[in-house]
């Protein structure tokens, strides 16, 4: 067996690796995170690469994704049941809509905020049918009426957060 140093202390002795970029460290220059340790480096890096959107990229992802799902939640409202296979292809291309007009800037709380958008979004259609229903102005026929949009809600919420999120984890 070797003895194996720190890579920025050629003095100190350490078994410890960073999990990343698999480089020897020590205590003092090992970073607890979730995922386990890492260097200060790899930490540094980490924060770079998913903290690259502006403020603008805020505000296109949210009014982009309000629309495109306000629009997608009146299709619902249409077409019944195929909204099982709408609701994920919406939520597939308004990520995709999303990353492009953001320049592919990446954050984790831009995707969350999008997904936030994308709920926004399609409330209303679910919101407004439920509240006649409530004041006691429709039926059974209603209430299904209300179902399609709430499915879509849910899907598109997913499916846009893991679309875009997923291809942040990928790097
Ligand atoms: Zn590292
Ligand atoms: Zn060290």
């Amino acid at each position: 067996m070797t003895t194996t140093y720190c890579a920025n202390h050629p003095d100190r002795e350490t078994g410890l690796r960073c999990n990343n970029c698999e480089k020897y460290i020590c205590a003092q220059c090992a970073v607890h995170t979730p995922t386990g340790y890492r260097c200060k480096e790899c930490v540094r890096g980490r924060q770079k690469v998913f903290e690259t959107a502006t403020t603008t990229d805020f505000v296109v992802a949210f009014v982009v994704g309000a629309l495109l799902s306000g629009v997608g939640a009146f299709i619902a409202m249409r077409i019944g049941f195929f909204t099982l296979f709408l609701a994920p292809l919406a939520g597939n291309l308004i990520a995709e809509a999303i990353r492009r007009l953001t320049g592919r800037r990446r954050s984790p709380r831009l995707f969350r905020l999008a997904a936030v958008a994308v709920g926004l979004g399609a409330a209303p259609f679910v919101l407004l049918p439920l509240a006649y229903i409530l004041l006691g102005g429709a039926g059974i026929r209603t209430l299904i009426a209300v179902l399609w949009p709430l499915i879509y809600l849910s899907l598109a919420v997913s499916s846009t957060y893991y679309r875009l999120a997923g291809i942040e984890l990928k790097r």
